[in-house]
């Protein structure tokens, strides 16, 4: 579906009748946790075929109604993204890649017949929310506030084909640590089940994609892991990634390998930004395929030496067990190794204007 080219949009607001009140939100800012509370606003703009993009507003968040034959119900035409806007130590705020965010929002988009929407559109939304809702980042160390930028179709049609109108919303949640277990590395369930294959949505930031990973997501809960491994379609042997993060192994030669895009993982913006340091750092980083009988034997030889997860939410992740069927497995020393707590560090202290911006990865918007 075509893009629309936008006429510059004005933002029509509403402010928030009933703010949360200063201790309130005091209180939440000082224990965000993760996607559980949210801040005053929230932005909201139409799509459709005769008007295009029209009626961006910032609106106090809150319920939104909805036709109950709204095609998003039905056939889940739905797409997301997610974001970080960190407070610098200069008292700004800035947002990491947000055009790479835009980027894959549309072709997310193209993925599922939607409307794209402009990546000025889009990052002007974020920016707006950010700047309207600027007392809500959190107080905590390691804090940020997380922004999840989301569209679906909203027109009433029960037929089966792409919806003539869309809305685009975006969020602000503030964020603390994203696992809430003090555990400093995941344990991880392979699945049986499969997340995407070839030809399907695996390369869309959609509803559906996780729709489709809650089941094995629940049972590796159960299984008493903290996340859930994919393995590919085909052959059930290649690493693909987790839930809704990307994979990185680390050798004792100082070599990396992640596993290749190929329409079956989502193309992460950590996963990019950590190749493009680890190769500043000197090392090789492979993108390509890894097994997990190959990786059972590199961490039993210790040829292996670490494993990290890696996403906007959780940023670096070290994983430190990892169990299927034959049994499970430890990765080093079972915690967190160095190389990923570095690249971790060089990724972080980058995101929150601490060390030299060298990429233009930084937006500054205030
Ligand atoms: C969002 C997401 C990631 C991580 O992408 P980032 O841009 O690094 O946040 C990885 N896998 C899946 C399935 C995702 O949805």
């Amino acid at each position: 579906m075509a893009t629309t080219a936008a006429p510059a949009l004005r933002f029509t607001r509403v402010p928030h009748p009933a703010p949360a009140a200063a201790d309130v939100r005091a209180q939440v800012l000082a224990n965000p946790g993760f996607g559980t509370k949210f801040s005053d606003h929230m932005v909201s703009i139409d799509w459709s075929e005769s008007e295009g993009w029209h009626n961006a507003q910032i609106l106090p968040y809150g319920p939104i109604a909805l036709d109950p034959a709204a095609a998003v119900l039905h056939y889940a035409q739905e797409i997301f993204e997610g974001l970080k806007a960190y407070r610098l130590a200069d008292g700004g705020i800035a947002l990491f890649r947000p055009e790479a965010n835009a980027a894959r929002f549309n072709a997310s988009a193209r993925r599922l017949a939607m409307a794209e929407i402009p990546e000025d559109l889009f990052i002007a939304a974020v920016e707006q929310l950010v700047l309207t809702d600027q007392d809500w980042f959190p107080t905590v160390e390691g804090g940020s506030l997380y922004l999840r930028p989301f569209m679906f179709a909203s027109e009433a049609f029960l037929g089966v084909r792409p919806a003539k109108a869309y809305r685009f919303m975006v969020i602000a949640s503030p964020a603390g640590n994203y696992f809430k277990s003090g555990s400093p590395a995941v344990s991880i369930w392979v699945s049986d089940y499969t997340r995407a294959a070839p030809g399907g949505t695996g390369a869309a930031k959609c509803g559906g994609n996780y729709a489709a990973s809650l089941v094995p997501t629940a049972e590796a809960f159960a299984r008493g892991h903290d996340q859930v491994l994919f393995l590919d379609a085909a052959d059930h042997k290649w690493i693909e990634e987790l839930g809704g993060m990307n994979l990185f192994f680390a050798f004792d030669d100082g070599s990396i390998v992640t596993p290749p895009l190929g329409g079956t993982i989502l193309p992460g913006i950590t996963r990019e930004s950590l190749i493009a340091l680890a190769r500043e750092e000197g090392l090789t980083v492979r993108e390509e395929r890894y097994s997990l009988d190959q990786w059972r034997a590199d961490a039993a030889s210790g040829k292996l030496v670490e494993t990290f997860a890696c996403g906007t939410a959780a940023v670096v992740t070290p994983v430190g067990k990892v169990a299927d069927h034959n049994g499970e497995f430890t990765i080093g020393s079972g915690g967190p190794g160095q190389l990923t707590q570095k690249l971790r560090q060089r990724l972080v202290s980058i995101q929150r204007g601490e060390a030299a911006d060298t990429h233009g990865w930084v937006k500054k918007i205030a």
